[in-house]
């Protein structure tokens, strides 16, 4: 299996090259040239599978320069009982009759970014083995909260890779910061930055782009790499909790094997849905899949009327982590659902660069509709979610999930679709406590985090997220932090250039 260029200017490279280059370095996005279909018997043998077994029957496909041995070990390294707190790895949760939340929650961060973030560093290391690359990988990454936490986790410690993440000292909950600031591992950064997540960004693309200070990396053995999704080996191991939910209620007897199913995903850089869109191109039967998004409506909009609009105002929301304008991995669902015509992608992203919007024509949004239905959640609805699921269910869901939830419902009852449904849910309610408290039981008495961890745990007579306990007490291991400008000069500190 070769990955191609979503815009067709770079040669078809082997996975371990899509992964280490991360994108295509002269723009657009690695995707597979083919995708793989499985066949009824493979199905079928997923229904009788556990989630590392149904892992390696999807890997295989995509990494095909890679032994069995291979990707079973990183496989074993990633999902086990000491990374996940429960067995199932992504357990599904009956709400109700034909309603299913797929908790994607369980690992060490307590975020769904885990699930791809515990394996890909594993497959990273193996693949720049293979390419016989000398240096070493510096992983760069800025964060709004989650990613930066479920990053820290996936490398740390891994042989031959440092990792350094930069956050907006404002832009982070204290329980983001805490969880980023106590990261272990001798391999880790953390810098607080003075200034906003897009000041951070754009310093570090800018980095990334400095043809100067990457041959002053090269000379002393080091060279840069990203771990966000417009990675493919962040993709590919999200296709598999698909395939193992949908077999799941196999196995419970909920649906029968073969009977279509909708799919709802809180989105934000479009990853997670995508990874759905290949399970259902690889043989899932899917009828719908709900795209869902908060007041950051872009891609409602866009799935309505074709008209990708950047020209809007940023809203902060509940649901931080699905705050976004710009989400990267739609040039790759555009470039599959237009048959991998790239001078069309071309020609949409770079009208998006120039206008900051494009538009697609019927024929193709017609071709999306068929499997995609783009829904939001208004602020207010997403609170009162949180809150109506509780009373009703007594099942407490983070507000990116209510957002989902929301979503799905309001899909249902506009087109009375009552297809089973999988519906993500995308963080641990831990996470986010505050918000999570405040739409239980109104305006809080107290700010403190820690306190409302405690709380929240309390109402639930669960205990708090394995990831989230202890935090107020653990060591302070990171206290580096720096303005904007500054960001260079601490890459350059840390590495000892
Ligand atoms: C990252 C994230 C999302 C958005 O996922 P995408 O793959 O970027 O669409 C949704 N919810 C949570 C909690 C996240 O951390």
């Amino acid at each position: 299996m070769k990955y191609i260029s979503t815009r067709d200017n770079y040669r078809p490279v082997p996975f371990a090259e899509a992964i280490r280059l991360g994108m295509v370095p002269s723009g657009g996005l690695f995707v597979p040239e083919k995708i793989p279909e499985l066949s009824c018997e493979d199905l079928d043998h997923m229904v009788g599978s556990s989630y590392r077994e149904t892992a390696f029957l999807i890997l295989q496909e995509y990494l095909t320069d890679f032994s069995e041995g291979e990707i079973k070990g990183a496989l074993a390294r990633a999902y086990n009982s000491t990374n996940f707190d429960n067995p199932e790895i992504a357990p599904l949760h009956k709400l109700t009759s034909g309603q299913y939340i797929l908790e994607l929650w369980h690992g060490p961060t307590a975020a769904f970014k885990d699930v791809a973030l515990q394996l890909m560093p594993h497959l990273l290391k193996k693949a720049l083995k293979k390419l016989d690359v000398k240096n070493e990988l510096v992983i760069l990454t800025a964060t709004s909260g989650d990613t930066g936490k479920a990053a820290l986790e996936g490398f740390r410690d891994v042989e031959g890779i440092k990792i350094i993440v930069f956050y907006p000292e404002q832009g982070v909950s204290k329980v983001q910061k805490r969880q980023m600031i106590t990261t272990s591992g001798e391999n880790t950064a953390v810098v607080g930055v003075e200034g906003n997540f897009d000041n951070c960004q754009t310093q570090i693309k800018n980095i990334f782009a400095d043809k100067e200070f990457k041959e002053q990396l090269q000379q002393s053995g080091f060279e840069f790499s990203s771990a966000n999704s417009i990675n493919w080996g962040r993709l590919a191991p999200q296709i598999v909790y698909y395939f193992y939910s949908y077999a799941e209620l196999c196995r419970r007897e909920e649906i029968e094997p073969g009977a279509l199913v909708n799919i709802t995903v809180p989105t934000g850089n479009f990853g997670n849905i995508l990874a759905g869109y290949y399970a259902y191109r690889m043989g899932l039967p899917v009828k719908k899949f709900i795209c869902a998004s908060n007041d950051n409506n872009i891609l409602t909009d866009f799935m309505q009327s074709g008209l990708y609009d950047t020209d809007r105002k940023f809203k902060k929301t509940i649901s931080p982590s699905m705050d976004i304008l710009i989400s990267s991995n739609l040039e790759r669902f555009l470039f599959e659902i237009t048959d991998h015509q790239s001078e069309l992608i071309n020609e949409w992203y770079n009208r998006l660069l120039r206008t900051g919007k494009f538009e697609i024509d019927q024929k193709h949004l017609t071709e999306i509709n068929k499997i995609m239905a783009g829904v939001c959640s208004r602020e207010p609805e997403t609170k009162k979610t949180i809150h109506h699921i509780y009373q009703k269910y007594n099942y407490i869901v983070d507000p990116h999930t209510a957002v989902g939830i929301k979503s799905y419902q309001k899909y249902r009852a506009k087109s009375g679709d009552r297809t089973p449904v999988i519906i993500d849910s995308t963080a641990s309610p831990f996470k986010f406590s505050p918000a999570v408290m405040e739409a239980l039981e109104g305006e809080l008495k107290t700010k403190d985090e820690f306190a409302i961890l405690k709380k929240l745990a309390h109402k639930t007579g669960s205990s708090i997220h394995p990831g989230l306990q202890g935090l107020e007490t653990e060591k302070i291991r990171h206290d580096r932090s720096c303005s904007v400008e500054g960001i260079k000069g601490q890459i350059k500190e840390i590495l000892r250039l």
